[in-house]
């Protein structure tokens, strides 16, 4: 075994691969950049290695950089974790030329698969059933056009180069067809340098099943069965799962075993995953193989209760594989759901920030790359952690996952927890009936956040003292939210007004309960409930919902359902005298019939900031200091309730009308 080696990644995989070091004795050397150093998987580093500035070319990707590192620091292997230089055959080839053993497949293993027309010639000389499609890659549009022809719509485009989903499209009709291939030429090439296509028969809602492989330097391969990643968002992998549900066995048989046939006959070395699409008729056919660890491993980890890791280092260390195939088994379910600092409700925006709080959940494994007090960078990869339930059937191991997010903390990130809780409770994720298209095609409500009033009662009941006894206004327990100027006697308890998000949301304070409040948000009535406050930090639970909530300055961030909130006061960044004072409120319930200003208008004290008609009769809003409209929470015909802020003004000088 390897007495140090060097991790060339970060993030959770570089925490992963140094756990098992750890428990195998084996020193490791981790490398950093001027973004990460602070990161968690620098701990119990033998040596942390700087190797540059944040963007990863300058690091990352800089293989000279990361050899020269391995040799100062006295390594004797390198392993590449998945992503960056993983499946560059030159840096694998850099390294054992360095005299270092890369903990992965030969060089030529890696070039060779790294081409899709390459692999699949490969692949279907080995007996492997391949996607129909034409033969060669080809970056001449004439001869692509040909090709889409031979092989008969609809069809594939892929870049023979490419990876990670990118570049891919389908083709349906022959209309466009020119210009469509002509853009995907030019995608492949700036995307992967390389603009040569690969035309593909397009398998109508496929499943993506794929096969984990292990070969040693004798030459012995074994398979650690299949997982299940049809969950997929633009072709990126959301939620996998070990086994692959609703496999009939003998179809399972024939997968692995054309997956050890096709790893066979390339003498495969190290870990692999052969990736399979698998039609509604269970055909199935070979797509790539990926000639890395997979982020999707842990799955596997559970349901043999191996180590791939420990695996990988002794493989490359020279030794056999640890288990021959018969002795390797598939106990019980596995899920893994990919926690993203995405932005679900903005496109999946990368949405990069600071970790202010991170709790984690009990009852599931987590692998995790970010820790309290850290950032997630812009620079890489937005994938923070993964959480991985393992229970005896998958319909616990989908709750057990669910709960765990559910359970998840991390405050100053927006996330993709809340987006994950829906997926797993979607009726036909549950039934496995998906294909890699579902996402995309059924999205939109999963990636719709929870409610904005919701999210306002609760940040309002975190910011009422909890005892009963008290008056809300009584205490110095308000901290901002809830605003003595809108006491409306038409809420008992008063009337919270914020913005959530930059929507006015208002909040009807309705009566203590047991351990929170009864909160009404127009029809719709809660009980919001805190369970603990703890370091600045609130917990609690709304019906099914857990929420958590912390406040910096007068700004609140709550997480509610695993959906992230920021609420501000209604009337201002900072709650002070003059803020208050510009809060123009509806006096009595009705509707908005005139709103004679602008944002931006400078107002003078008694001037009109909104007519709202009730009962027939007009009713004005006027401005009871001079300034400048900041911001207007309703438009004419809207209806308001008594106590909401309808227009709020800067205020330069207090001085009454
Ligand atoms: P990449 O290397 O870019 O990830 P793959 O060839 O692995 O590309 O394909 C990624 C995903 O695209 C698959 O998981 C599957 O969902 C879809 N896909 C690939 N090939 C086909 C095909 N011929 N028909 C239908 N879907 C496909």
């Amino acid at each position: 075994m390897f007495k140090r080696i060097l991790i060339a990644n970060r993030g959770e995989i570089a925490c992963r691969v140094a756990r098992t070091c750890r428990a195998l004795g084996v020193e490791y050397v981790a490398v950093f950049t001027d973004a990460d150093a602070t990161s968690p998987h620098l701990q119990g580093a033998t040596a942390a290695v700087n190797i540059g500035t944040g963007p990863a070319a300058q690091s990352y990707l800089d293989g000279e950089r990361i050899i020269a590192a391995a040799l100062a620091s006295g390594c004797d292997a390198v392993h590449p974790g998945y992503g960056f230089l993983s499946e560059n055959s030159a840096f694998a080839a850099a390294v054992a030329a360095a005299g270092l053993t890369f903990v992965g497949p030969r060089p030529e293993t890696i070039s060779a698969l790294g081409d899709k027309a390459r692999a699949k010639a490969l692949m279907g000389a080995a007996g492997v059933p391949v996607v129909p499609g034409a033969g060669d890659a080809s970056d001449d549009p004439e001869t692509v056009e040909h090709m889409v022809q031979s092989v008969g719509l609809p069809v594939l485009l892929k870049p023979s180069a490419g990876g990670g989903g990118k570049g891919m499209q389908v083709l349906t009709e022959t209309t466009g067809l020119r210009e469509a291939v002509a853009s995907a030429i030019r995608v492949a090439r700036s995307s992967f340098g390389d603009g040569r296509l690969i035309v593909e028969r397009y398998i109508e809602q496929p499943r993506h099943i794929e096969v984990q492989v292990f070969g040693d330097s004798q030459g012995h391969v074994v398979h650690l069965y299949e997982r299940e990643c049809s969950l997929q968002r633009r072709h990126q992998k959301v939620v996998e799962e070990a086994p692959a549900p609703r496999l009939p066995a003998d179809v399972r048989q024939r997968l692995v075993d054309a997956a050890v046939q096709g790893a066979r006959s390339i003498r495969y070395l190290n870990a692999g995953t052969f990736e399979f699409i698998v039609g509604k008729d269970f055909q199935f056919y070979f797509l790539e193989v990926n000639t890395r660890l997979q982020v999707e491993h842990p799955v596997t980890e559970c349901v043999t209760g191996l180590d791939l890791v420990e695996w990988q280092l002794r493989v490359a260390a020279g030794e056999p594989l640890p288990l021959p195939q018969d002795s390797i088994r598939c106990h019980g379910h596995a899920v893994e759901g990919r926690i993203y600092a995405e932005d679900p409700s903005d496109g999946f925006r990368p949405a990069p920030g600071s970790v202010d709080e991170v709790r984690w959940p009990t009852g599931v494994r987590v692998e995790a790359g970010v820790a309290r007090g850290g950032a997630v960078p812009p620079y890489y990869d937005p994938m923070v952690a993964k959480l991985v339930a393992h229970a005896d059937t998958r319909e616990q191991a989908l709750d057990s996952l669910r709960n765990g997010l559910g359970e998840t903390v991390l405050l100053g990130l927006t996330t993709n927890i809340g987006y994950l809780r829906r997926v797993l409770a979607d009726t036909a994720v549950s039934a496995a009936t998906v294909h890699t298209r579902y996402l995309d095609e059924h999205g939109e409500r999963f990636a719709q956040r929870g409610s904005t009033g919701c999210a306002a009662a609760c940040a309002a009941a975190a910011d009422l003292p909890v005892s009963s006894a008290l008056s809300p206004w009584s205490g110095a327990a308000a901290h901002g939210l809830l605003d003595r100027a809108s006491l409306d006697p038409g809420a008992p308890w008063g009337r919270a007004h914020m913005w959530v998000d930059g929507h006015m949301q208002s909040v009807a304070i309705e009566a203590p309960v047991q351990g929170g409040w009864r909160m009404a948000i127009g029809d719709e009535v809660r009980d919001v409930h805190i369970a603990e406050v703890a370091n600045g930090v609130w917990q609690g639970v709304t019906g099914q919902a857990p929420w958590v909530a912390a406040r910096r300055g007068s700004l609140w961030e709550l997480q509610l359902d695993g959906d992230r909130f920021t609420l501000l006061p209604a009337h201002a960044r900072s709650f002070d005298e003059e803020a208050v004072a510009g809060a123009a409120v509806a006096p009595l319930s009705g509707t908005v019939s005139v709103v004679p200003v602008s944002v931006g208008d400078r107002v003078e004290a008694g001037d009109v900031l909104a007519i709202i008609e009730a009962m027939k009769m007009e009713h004005s809003v006027v401005a009871g200091f001079g300034g400048t409209v900041r911001s207007i929470a309703f438009a004419v015909g809207d209806s308001v309730k008594a106590g909401e802020l309808i227009v709020d003004v800067e205020v330069e000088e207090l001085k009454p009308a």
